[in-house]
């Protein structure tokens, strides 16, 4: 298999050297190894051809489906970029509308009324009207000569537009596979092959192409999920165990008078069961020898500051210092302040450090940092930079791990001869299986407890025809002396549209809710500006915050009681959840009111409904991961796997995750170098699936 990385696909028969470059470019297939690896995304079923009638009406997404009949007309309709061809479509049940936005000269040349065809593609509503974008359209001959289930292929509009799609993707890999008859070597250790009774490599890729029962395409992709998994864990386990048997960690076996003089004269409060239960796996970590590389998830409010600052007591009860890193400037100032009103009356000296810290206090700053005078260091991206030498830090906390990548950990570890103790705190509920993948060699503690008293936000959805009964709830929350969130989504694609509609929001709120004052906020505001809008809100100058999702980490204002999700349809659930935990902080009673448009998908509506019948982030989470996937939960992105899955699915697939955790395990407890001969060339593999796919600039 791994000798087919040297088969450049320009050679694969149906290929050639055009549509090679552009399989390059578009997908990033360059060999048939890539070929072979391009798993399809979904079958269908050319043996069934289905009658439009029974297509009307119907709700849910519609599957890829073939249609049989003739085209009645041909109108090009619109100007410009939004020109497109429209062929209605019938089969003498009904009719569907055939719409083509690209190569609309292409294809009215190349299609007739009056001739028979055989449409093949996915339909659609659009207002109102049934319709199929982009089928393919082959006559009833060429059709027939691929009957059968048939793998559809992850393609681009590009590719198709090139008349190069599914079915002669498909072509070209059969085509390969029936003149390679020889057996591909497998790529996993063959004792985990049998442990697992997995299928065979070979037998997977063909299957997985030209599947020939539903069952063995079944175990064919369970085999090529697990693989892919299976690498994974292998990878995260090597590099976790390497780094425990070589990294020697601080030992901090003292309770001393730092710790209990706050614990007995400072805390506010009684802390929590999983307070205290997180605090003791941390305090069993920095005594073990070995440097803590720790996550702790809980949901917002759930009291993590709390935690690190006692765990960094424990650390300067021993002797050495800590820091505690924000990703921003004003969550930097946050934790600043409250961790010194904290400990205000037990002398604890904490500094802050940020970009816009000046010259003459850095100047403190670094001198007390040397001395070690300074017990917690408190700020942002600042404190990790070269420059900052510490005396001796044992401890660093780093709030929010979305914002913080490995390779800023690693720069962590440079801060000291022995790398200091971390603790990662997050937010976002990461559900275990993914937490399990993507934070690998991280252990996991979960504060799944909110301190007693919270009132959980009450959440409702309404829709714009709502908006005055809306409005007058926000002007009796103001009247009340409280504050209110107005948060607008901020979208890559639609960038300039979202931030005339943020602004406009500024205006429409200015007025409405006048004369109370109202503040910006948004990504493309200069730092300053953002800051001192913030600054304005934090204080209580403003009563309304209007922003995008700049406000989503850990802001932390009491006195705002409601929060106003403008376009909440927009937002993913984790997301959603994340800007809710902004309001319900103090003692009063909070909302959080999700606007939307009436118009909204079925499952749109579910999900909306969904936040407003849970403030579980767990079950938020694993909904969220359901219905998204997990590459949209925030963070998970960046946090990086080490390669991108083609196949498996870490909201789907937590069962394969678990049996390849435990399989690697197994592997390496019997041989942890991979040396020995028989898992030889799956080292190989492994160590090829590793770089091929690396792209470093998502794991910074
Ligand atoms: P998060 O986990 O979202 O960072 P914080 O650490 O900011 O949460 O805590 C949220 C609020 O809860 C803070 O005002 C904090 O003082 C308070 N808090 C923390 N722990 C407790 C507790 N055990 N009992 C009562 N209040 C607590
Ligand atoms: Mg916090």
């Amino acid at each position: 298999m791994l000798s087919l990385q040297k088969y450049d696909i320009q050679y694969v028969k149906g290929i050639g050297p055009q549509r090679a470059k552009l399989l390059g470019s578009e997908l990033g297939l360059h060999t048939a190894f890539d070929l072979l690896r391009h798993y399809p995304t979904s079958y269908i079923d050319r043996s069934t051809t289905y009658n439009i009638r029974s297509l009307h009406g119907a709700t849910g997404e519609f599957p890829m489906l073939q249609l049989r009949g003739r085209f009645v007309s041909f109108n090009v309709v619109g100007e410009g970029a939004a020109m497109r061809l429209v062929g209605l479509f019938t089969d003498g049940t009904a009719t569907i509308d055939c719409v083509w936005f690209k190569g609309v000269r292409e294809q009215r040349k190349r299609l007739a009324t009056g001739r028979e065809y055989v449409l093949f593609g996915k339909p659609g509503y659009f207002r109102e009207q049934l319709q199929m974008t982009h089928p393919e359209v082959d006559p009833p001959e060429t059709a027939d000569s691929a009957p059968g289930v048939r793998a559809v292929y992850p393609l681009t509009e590009k590719l198709r537009q090139r008349n190069f799609g599914s079915r002669q993707l498909h072509a070209a890999i059969v085509g390969f596979l029936q003149s390679h008859t020889h057996p591909f070597r497998d790529t996993l250790p063959p004792s985990v092959v049998r442990a697992a009774g997995l299928m065979s490599l070979d037998e997977a890729i063909r299957t997985v192409h030209m599947p020939t029962s539903p069952d063995r395409l079944e175990r064919a992709r369970q085999r090529l999920k697990f693989e892919e998994l299976f690498y994974i864990q292998t990878d995260i386990l090597m590099r976790s165990r390497e780094r425990k048997a070589q990294v020697q960690g601080y030992i901090m076996p003292r309770v001393g008078q730092w710790f209990n003089d706050f614990y007995h004269n400072c805390l506010p409060f009684e802390l929590t069961g999983a307070q205290k239960r997180v605090i003791k796996e941390i305090r069993a970590d920095i005594m073990s020898g070995r440097q803590m590389n720790r996550l702790v998830q809980g949901d917002v409010g759930s009291g993590k500051t709390l935690v690190a600052l006692m765990s960094m007591l424990l650390a300067i009860d021993n002797g050495y210092q800590a820091c505690l890193m924000a990703p921003t400037e004003i969550l930097a100032t946050q934790h600043y302040e409250t961790i010194s009103s904290l400990a205000s009356k037990i002398g604890l000296n904490v500094k802050l450090l940020t970009g816009s810290t000046r010259v003459k206090q850095r100047r403190i700053i670094d001198e007390g940092l040397r001395d070690g005078a300074i017990h917690i260091l408190v700020g942002t991206h600042a404190v990790i930079e070269d420059k900052v030498v510490f005396r001796n830090l044992g401890f660093a906390v780093i709030d929010e791990q979305h914002r913080f990548g490995v390779a800023q950990r690693a720069r962590l570890w440079k801060k000291s001869q022995v790398p200091p103790h971390v603790l990662v705190m997050t937010a976002t509920p990461i559900p275990r299986t993914l937490a399990m993948t993507v934070y690998g060699d991280l252990d996991v503690s979960v504060i799944d407890e909110l301190p007693p008293g919270r009132k959980p936000v009450s959440t409702v959805l309404r829709f714009d025809e709502q908006r005055e009964q809306v409005n007058a709830g926000i002007m009796a929350q103001l009247r009340a002396g409280h504050q209110v969130y107005i948060v607008y989504p901020l979208v890559d694609e639609n960038e300039k549209l979202d931030l005339r509609s943020v602004t406009e929001g500024f205006e429409t709120a200015a007025h409405t809710f006048s004369p109370y004052s109202v503040a910006l906020v948004h990504g493309k505001m200069r730092p300053a500006d953002k800051d001192e809008s913030m600054q304005l809100f934090a204080s209580g100058k403003a009563s309304i915050l209007v922003a995008t999702t700049v406000i989503e980490v850990g802001v932390n204002v009491p006195n705002a009681t409601t929060m106003v999700i403008e376009n909440a349809e927009r937002f993913g659930l984790s997301q959603l959840h994340q800007l809710r935990g902004r309001v319900g902080r103090g003692a009063d009673r909070s909302f959080c009111i999700l606007m939307s448009k009436h118009k909204i998908s079925a499952d749109t509506r579910k999900r909306l409904e969904l936040m407003t019948s849970t403030t579980d982030g767990f079950v938020i989470a694993e909904a969220d991961m359901e219905m998204r996937g997990p590459g949209d939960i925030e963070g998970t992105a960046q946090s990086g796997l080490p390669f991108d899955l083609k196949i498996a699915n870490l909201a789907r697939d937590g069962q394969i995750i678990g049996m390849a955790r435990r399989a690697a395990e197994a592997l390496l407890d019997a041989d942890p170098a991979l040396a020995a001969p028989e898992n030889r060339y799956f080292a190989t593999a492994l160590g090829q699936a590793l770089s091929r796919n690396t792209d470093w600039s998502r794991i910074s």
